[in-house]
């Protein structure tokens, strides 16, 4: 596999997933990913974005303030 942008090699690295949903922040980290050498761009398999969709499903933006909730991945994977 290469890098769609720039053609670089890829390999398996980890990262962290920001989500914002209005004043809601959600840090996941840990978060497996294909990383290019080059460039930096980071790519999620199928599986990592199915287990991103569940953990935000989980989370209720109830909040009206600013909230910073940060999760570790590697919790939410049994
Ligand atoms: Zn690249």
């Amino acid at each position: 596999m290469m890098c769609a942008f720039c053609g670089g090699n890829i390999e398996p690295d980890k990262t962290e997933y920001v989500e914002k949903q209005g004043n809601y922040i959600v840090v996941i980290k840990n978060v497996p990913c294909e990383k290019c050498t080059q460039c930096g761009e980071v790519y999620f398999t199928g599986d990592v974005v199915k287990v991103i969709e569940n953990i935000l499903n989980t989370i209720q933006y109830i909040s009206s303030e600013i909230t910073v909730t940060v999760i570790d991945y590697a919790t939410k994977v049994a």
